[in-house]
């Protein structure tokens, strides 16, 4: 587009004709805006004739249906919010408008971003694009797979305990999850505040790169947003390996672990090496603890996030004939079977009695694993590790087996307890022609050197911009 070779509205008409193409099979969209797409398009390329040249000026992407949008629909995933248009823009909406991005839509999700699959969602699940028999993971799925499937150049998602690297694994591309406070919070809707982070999805490293820098930066609005300069992330790509040590988390390869991953990962390990990088073995030695300590932390902080879907702000309201059973009525009916199991887990763990033996010692594992990463990260500088133990699992698998479920995130969700950024990048494939994902870890705010090390594996991989033969 820079050279005049290629129009804004030409390369998003291409996406919105993928979608039409595409997206009956693949339903990585829960609303498509053609209209406002190819306006912002044209405005887009008007912009460009007089000089602008806004980082994302013309780009199409997605964005994962619990971002606040003013001009679409809002939905997370879930009958509760069907019809809920947000008052405002999301922070990180605004970042990409006033960059010059296009926003083509908004993609399907679990609902309220509870679960690994994307199966949750109450207007249908996603399929993963290089075999649609299997999920795309999730809960970010729909953004993964918008983008694996180029009906979208990025897409942003949101990441609990693993919901933007897993599904970017699952589907072939890239996912990272910024250190907490890195990237406003300010309009995601809120499932498990203290370990929530909005991230990119994109074809290859350099377009996250192009995207956090984008999105990242201090935000008066959200409290827990850190106020540190932001690093030219693309700049950082290009410095070698040869200064970088690799950790090894000696417990991340150990049982459970699908074959076929564990080749890809150490493969990927091989490769930096080759690549210059010193490897090391570190060891982790509470993350054992990790899913259990997660499992209560999140639930407990969604139980308390999502008592305001009573009926009566906002959202559903199931008619009633006074007060109590509206309340009542309204969340039997408004929310689905995973999303009141976590709210009734959550509710056990911090009601009296039962907090200290649950939600307290959650939080005291989260501290022993923080210690451990701080341990491990005076060792080395990035941390090698599998994303998800297996490659994308048949749909309809694991729906009956919440906890089955819920270790799937095993690899991921200890990053989200340390706040520490985490960064899924294709490995390989399995056997069956699935995409196989490598997890690289950070201390905070050290995103130019995750950023790094991912750029120098996708180069020797040479997986990047691999595109599903749909
Ligand atoms: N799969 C995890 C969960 O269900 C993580 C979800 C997420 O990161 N939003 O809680």
């Amino acid at each position: 587009m820079a050279r005049g070779q290629l129009s804004a509205v030409e390369l998003t008409r291409s996406c919105l004709d993928r979608i039409d193409t595409f997206d009956s099979r693949l339903h990585s969209f829960i609303t498509v805006d053609e209209e406002g797409a190819m306006a912002a398009a044209a405005a887009a390329d008007t912009k460009r004739d007089l000089g602008d040249e806004g980082k994302l000026l013309g780009i199409p992407l997605s964005i994962k249906d619990l971002i606040c949008t003013e001009a679409m629909a809002t939905t997370c995933g879930s009958k509760m919010l069907a019809n809920f248009i947000a008052p405002y823009d999301a922070a990180v909406v605004e970042n990409i408008r006033a960059a010059g991005g296009i926003m083509v839509g908004k993609t399907t999700m679990d609902e309220f971003a509870m679960g690994s699959s994307s199966e949750t969602c109450c207007f249908g699940a996603p399929a993963n694009p290089y075999n649609t028999d299997f999920v795309p993971g999730g809960s970010s799925g729909g953004s993964a797979v918008s983008v694996a499937a180029a009906e979208a150049l990025g897409s942003l998602g949101s990441d609990t305990g693993g919901s933007i690297r897993q599904p970017a694994a699952l589907c072939g591309v890239v996912g990272m999850k910024p250190t907490y406070g890195r990237v406003s919070r300010y309009g995601l809707v809120a499932f498990g505040s203290s370990l929530d982070q909005i991230g990119p999805i994109t074809r290859d490293v350099t377009d996250c790169a192009l995207m956090l820098a984008v999105v990242a930066g201090y935000d008066r609005r959200d409290s827990t947003s850190v106020n540190r300069p932001v690093e030219d992330y693309p700049a950082a790509l290009r410095k070698g390996m040869d200064t970088l040590r690799i950790g090894v988390p000696r417990e991340f390869f150990q049982e459970g672990i699908d074959l076929e991953v564990e080749g890809v990962v150490r493969g990927g390990i091989d490769m930096l090496s080759d690549a210059g990088a010193t490897v090391v073995e570190v060891t982790l030695p509470h993350i054992k603890y990790g899913v259990a300590a997660y499992y209560l932390i999140a639930s407990a902080e969604a139980s308390s996030n999502l008592a305001r879907y009573d009926g009566v702000a906002y959202g559903f309201r199931a008619p009633a004939d006074e007060l109590l059973a509206m309340y009542k009525d309204t969340r039997t009916q408004g929310f689905g079977e995973e999303v009141k199991r976590r709210i009734l887990i959550g509710t056990y763990a911090l009601s009296s009695g039962y907090y200290d033996a649950y939600y307290k010692k959650a939080s005291q594992i989260r501290t022993l694993i923080i210690e451990d990463f701080k341990a491990a990260f005076c060792d080395c500088d990035v941390l090698v590790s599998p994303v998800s133990p297996t490659p994308a699992w048949r749909i309809g698998a694991k729906t009956d087996d919440p906890l089955a479920m819920y270790l799937s995130d095993i690899f991921t969700l200890s990053t989200n307890l340390a706040g520490l950024p985490g960064i899924s990048v294709p490995g390989g494939f399995s056997g069956d022609g699935l995409p196989i994902g490598i997890q690289l870890q950070a201390p905070h705010f050290h995103e130019s050197v995750l950023l790094r090390a991912a750029y120098n594996l996708e180069l020797q991989t040479e997986l990047a911009n691999h595109l599903p033969s749909l």
